[in-house]
């Protein structure tokens, strides 16, 4: 069974003349491990299909169920459980905490977790088994953003749900960060849902969903998808 699924889901922001539609009856199934990259021009709905998948935002109508749970029934309370318990986001900025390190950054997320990979397993996997005790203020962009991806990471989420990973950062270190979560994907089964507004990550999918204007224009199948090397 898919781990994601949404029937019809909508979300519109205010209403009458001036209402927004930024998803129109979305129909998506995500099967368990699946790399998923979301692809299409700013404000065509990306964002706020992250954003209700991982509980961040919710729906103005229809259905979204993980696993065997349906989301939009779930109160305020239950739904930031979930979203602690099995949701990893990476957004396009790092937000770290400036006083900790690196390290001390990844263990916050792990005092939440039931069982959270430590977190020098969590930021060897990044690559940053050398940068542990170093601060944000010390760390490039690239290395900073890595810090973030094994801050989602540590708590083992089901879903790791990545806004623009790359957005804010050059096409070198951008590929250092999509190889991590490529790898993680590959090695820990977490399934994985990518924004991006840039055709070359769209390569590194098992499917590449397409949007326009909160609809889902079409969906690719990668047979063999581009690793990067
Ligand atoms: P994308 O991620 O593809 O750039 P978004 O999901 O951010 O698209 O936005 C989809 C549409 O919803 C856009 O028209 C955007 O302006 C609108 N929108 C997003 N968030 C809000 C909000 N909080 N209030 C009003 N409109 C919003
Ligand atoms: P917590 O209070 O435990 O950080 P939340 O319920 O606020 O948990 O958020 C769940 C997950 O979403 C956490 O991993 C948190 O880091 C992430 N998150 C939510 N909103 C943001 C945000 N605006 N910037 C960075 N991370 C966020």
């Amino acid at each position: 069974p898919p781990v994601l699924c949404t029937r019809a889901l909508s979300r519109t922001y205010g209403d009458g003349s001036a209402a927004v539609h930024a998803l129109r009856e979305i129909d998506l199934e995500i099967g368990e491990g699946e790399l998923i990259v979301l692809l299409g021009p700013s404000g065509s709905g990306k964002s706020t299909l992250l954003n209700i998948l991982g509980g961040l935002d919710r729906a103005t109508s229809g259905e979204v169920r993980f696993r065997e749970t349906e989301l939009t029934a779930l109160d305020d309370r239950a739904l930031t459980a979930f979203r602690r318990q099995s949701v990893g986001f990476i957004f396009q900025f790092y937000n770290l905490i400036p006083s900790l390190t690196a390290r001390e950054n990844v263990d916050l997320v792990r005092e939440i977790a039931d069982s959270p990979l430590p977190a020098e397993e969590a930021l060897e996997l990044v690559g940053l088994a050398g940068r542990m005790d170093h601060f944000p203020a010390q760390l490039s962009g690239g290395e900073q953003q890595r810090v973030a991806v094994a801050r989602a990471l540590a708590k083992r989420p089901a879903l790791l749900l990545c806004d623009e990973p790359t957005g804010a950062l050059d096409l070198k270190t951008g590929i250092r960060v999509l190889e991590a979560l490529v790898e993680i994907n590959s090695r820990y089964g977490s399934t994985t849902l990518i924004v991006t507004h840039n055709a070359d990550v769209a390569r590194l999918g098992d499917r590449v969903i397409h949007f326009l204007d909160g609809r889902v224009r079409a969906i690719e199948t990668n047979a063999a998808r581009a690793r990067p090397s």
